[in-house]
């Protein structure tokens, strides 16, 4: 935790959700209102067809919207794109970007998730940029320089720590429930913290660092309690409203 930044627990539901999932979400907007995400701030992105639903599931609650993705460009001729100005319009605040199974599966690079981060600070977004190395970089040696090459390399230009959220999510650990060290965590935390002062000066004191990867209730407390580690991206324990706020409940 950084003292005096709020943290954030977002839950990315990715590719999962029918309509009757919504009542996940009204489930969280309830628990919200009694107060069981303690200091937390709780964001939920669910696929592009929920998101009108889950706006208003929130209606009136303490938690925050996001999209998964979004296109580089305001509006035009990309069909079945999303623009951030449209999931702004949707009810969103935030927007994850550069997420690994877009960078793998979509073949995204840090210039077009840039694209992609400034487009999202463009519409009024926050974006969450998600960086991480894969096992192979990891065990070459190589995970500090990857990572503090996909934030360099990401990171849209006028980022504060009111519109950039970082993820350190390492791709081996995604949806694997395998996760690094706590030392190893909190190093690279400190390392992306380190160089967030370099490049935005005193905004990157106070730029939330997430951690994700197979974050579960059962760990959420040693992961969430480390120095540098502002809040967690979930992944499948997000889909579930009472694991997602068991992992919340580490900032009670
Ligand atoms: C994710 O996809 O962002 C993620 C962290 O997934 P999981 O929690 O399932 O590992």
């Amino acid at each position: 935790m950084t003292p005096d930044v709020r943290p954030l627990v977002a839950g990315n539901w990715k590719m999962n959700g029918l309509k009757a999932a919504t009542s996940e979400i009204a489930d969280l907007r309830d628990a919200v209102g009694r107060g069981e995400n303690g200091a937390a701030e709780i964001a939920v992105c669910p696929p592009a067809t929920l998101i009108a639903a889950a706006a208003q599931a929130i209606a009136g609650g303490g938690i925050a919207l996001g999209g998964q993705d979004c296109h580089a460009k305001a509006s035009g001729a990309f069909t079945g794109d999303i623009s951030a100005e449209m999931l702004k319009d949707a009810g969103c605040a935030y927007v994850i970007v550069g997420h690994s199974e877009r960078r793998a599966g979509h073949g995204e690079g840090d210039a077009e998730v840039k694209a992609k981060a400034q487009a999202a600070l463009a519409a009024g977004l926050t974006a969450i940029v998600c960086v991480g190395e894969t096992r192979a970089q990891r065990d070459a040696g190589e995970a500090m320089t990857v990572v503090s090459g996909q934030v360099r390399g990401s990171l849209p230009e006028g980022a504060s720590a009111a519109n950039v959220v970082i993820a350190y999510e390492p791709v081996w650990a995604i949806g694997t429930g395998l996760t690094p060290t706590a030392d190893d965590v909190a190093a690279m935390h400190r390392s992306i913290r380190l160089l967030l002062g370099e490049l935005i000066g005193a905004e990157g004191a106070r730029t939330r660092i997430l951690y994700g990867g197979s974050v579960k209730p059962a760990n959420a407390r040693e992961l969430l309690g480390l120095p540098d580690v502002d809040g967690a991206l979930v992944g499948g324990a997000s889909l579930k409203a009472a694991d997602f706020l068991a992992i919340a409940a580490a900032y009670r």
